[in-house]
């Protein structure tokens, strides 16, 4: 099975892309395309949790349980940084075009 040129389809997801601008946002943010098998606390290194998914890392840095002393505060300005390169807030749930228009102030 090859990928035509023109074809916006996700055989993966079992979905089908208006453009190809749509389809390439899809694999980039989706998920599940860029599994992220195992998400090590990077702050400790005594802290050797495990995370299925930035979202699980972010709640262990909010609730104040990670041994490094990131708390709510320090971690909204680590956040700010880190969604730059798209780490944390995106990813699981924006994977639609409802998802794209969200991204939009
Ligand atoms: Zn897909
Ligand atoms: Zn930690």
């Amino acid at each position: 099975m090859t990928l035509e040129e023109g074809t916006n389809y996700c055989g993966k997801c079992n979905r089908e892309f208006k453009d190809a601008k749509a389809y390439k946002y899809h694999i980039k943010r989706s998920l599940k395309h860029n599994p992220i098998a195992r998400l090590r606390c990077p702050l400790s290194m005594e802290c050797s949790k495990i995370f299925g998914s930035p979202s699980a890392l972010v709640m262990h840095l909010e609730s104040g349980a990670c041994k490094s002393g990131m708390d709510r505060e320090k971690l909204n300005v680590l956040t700010k940084e880190l969604d730059n390169s798209r780490m944390i807030t995106a990813g699981e749930a924006i994977d639609t075009e409802q998802g794209m228009a969200n991204c939009v102030p």
